[in-house]
């Protein structure tokens, strides 16, 4: 079988790698126009801060992928003949194949602004993006975020950490609006403020002016403020990549239209990670999912399919975690911004405002819990997950909540406070904690 991968973000290196596993025989060919080598695209921003250089961030070395016989070819795919089964490529090269795989990923969204093609202005979704990002604001006064989500958070702290002042505008009335409720966006909160971010809120950007070279030298917002800045960065969020399928009789809405099976409505072609678009997603779940372990989740089962093991793509309950400056998070099924009706949450936070806790259950019946947010505390996630799947009620997840303690040996134990505050609330059925087995089996909690 020829195998031909467009794109070698974690879903097409996790399709190859896959493949290679179930079928030793199997020329495959990974095709990438960002860089030869497959990079962790979550770690870009530790490039810039300095923590990490960008051979630390490529998972691999480079001799791996002749050892795997994967061959990697640095190009853009610009066409494909379905009835050929050829993919063209920018160098004029015809690749052949026998099943082909899109795995293009997303393009940073953009609004048409005025002025939004001025130098110093950009999203970040590549590494050129990146070395644009760090030649552009080299002595710069000021940078603008727009958007208040997770890259413009990160785009933020990337700035903060080379002593550039920032200020966001954020359309919503805090922080993440849409996926935060306000008590943990009043955290996020306090993180930027102690690292002097300043947030415009309920504002939005009207207009970007540039100089007489071209370069951005401030903004005007929907507020009709001036903001003085020498960059900008664009962070309304990605959309997925069609630029290879939209030309072609790949059937494309908002993302590439694909199957249980991440299959589309050609034969052969199939389509997964940030680029896929689910016709049917399940029960809770969204059609586009633009994460990193889902691409390697896809990659990992479209695999299977390709080499005739058909399997279809289940994700399971839904995880996300990023940081917020020093603010962990992580999130685990459902925990709607906003109060749903049937829906109720328990909520606690330490007084410091650096560490919360809050679960979602059903209203009635057994108070099967549905769903859990964490900020500077660290869970497990297969605790976690198994609570949600198996509907486990309230009390008793709080019972066992140390359980769900990322590694108690390291990381402050908030469980007894947390247990505390729910007892307070709910005098009427107390929960008792229960002890907790540590490293080795070992009995370590006492409270
Ligand atoms: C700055 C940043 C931080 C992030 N942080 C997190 C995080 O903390 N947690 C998380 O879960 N997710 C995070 N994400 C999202 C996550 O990185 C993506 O969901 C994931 O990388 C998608 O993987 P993919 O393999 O589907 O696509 P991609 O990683 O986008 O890879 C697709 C590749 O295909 C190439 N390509 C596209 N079209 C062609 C063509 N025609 N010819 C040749 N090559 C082509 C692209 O150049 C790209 O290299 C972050 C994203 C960004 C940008």
């Amino acid at each position: 079988m020829r195998l031909v991968i467009i794109g070698n973000g974690i879903t097409g290196v996790t399709a190859a790698r896959t493949v290679r596993q179930l079928q030793p025989t199997a020329e495959i060919t990974l095709v990438s126009d960002e860089t030869t080598h497959h990079f962790s695209r979550t770690a870009l921003m530790y490039v810039y801060m300095g923590h990490l250089r960008y051979p630390d961030i490529k998972p691999y070395e480079d001799w791996f992928w002749r050892e795997n016989r994967l061959d990697l070819l640095h190009a853009t795919a610009t066409g494909l003949d379905a009835v050929a089964q050829t993919v063209r490529l920018s160098t004029g090269q015809q690749l052949p194949y026998d099943k082909l795989l899109l795995a293009t990923g997303s393009v940073s969204r953009s609004a048409g602004w005025p002025g939004q093609h001025l130098r110093g202005v950009q999203g970040l979704y590549s590494l050129p993006d990146l070395e644009k990002m760090t030649r552009d604001t080299h002595n710069i006064g000021r940078g603008v975020v727009v958007g208040g989500g997770l890259i413009g958070i990160e785009l933020a702290e990337m700035l903060h950490s080379r002593g550039i002042p920032v200020t966001m505008l954020v359309r919503e009335a805090h922080y993440w609006a849409s996926v935060l409720p306000p008590e943990e966006a009043n955290l996020v909160q306090q993180q930027l403020d102690e690292n002097h971010v300043e947030v415009r809120y309920r504002t939005e950007l009207r207009e970007i002016l540039g100089d007489a070279e071209g370069r951005v030298r401030a903004v005007v917002t929907t507020a009709g403020e001036e903001i003085a800045c020498q960059w900008v960065g664009l962070a309304i969020g990605v959309t997925p990549n069609l630029s290879l399928a939209q030309n072609s009789v790949v059937e494309t809405d908002r993302g590439i239209l694909v199957d249980e099976l991440l299959q589309t409505n050609v034969p052969h072609i199939f389509a997964a990670g940030d680029c896929a678009q689910h016709r049917r997603p399940g029960a809770g779940e969204v059609p586009i999912e633009q994460l990193w372990y889902t691409g390697r989740m896809q990659g990992e089962t479209v695999a299977h399919t390709i080499c005739g093991q058909p399997t279809p793509y289940r994700r399971g309950t839904w995880f996300n975690s990023a940081k917020f400056f020093h603010l962990e998070y992580q999130t685990y099924g459902q925990v709607p911004a906003q109060p749903v009706a049937g829906l109720d949450s328990f909520y606690w936070e330490h007084p410091s405002g650096r560490h919360a806790l809050r679960i979602t259950f059903e209203a009635a019946g057994d108070r099967a819990v549905l769903g859990v947010n964490a900020l500077g505390l660290r869970l497990r996630h297969e605790v976690c997950a198994a609570w949600i799947a198996a509907r486990t009620p309230l009390p008793t997840v709080l019972a066992q909540l140390g359980a769900a303690n990322f590694d108690p040996e390291f990381f402050r134990q908030h469980e007894p406070a947390i247990v505390r505050h729910f007892n307070g609330q709910f005098p009427q059925q107390p929960v008792a904690l229960q002890r907790r087995k540590g490293l080795f089996g070992m009995l370590s909690f006492k409270g």
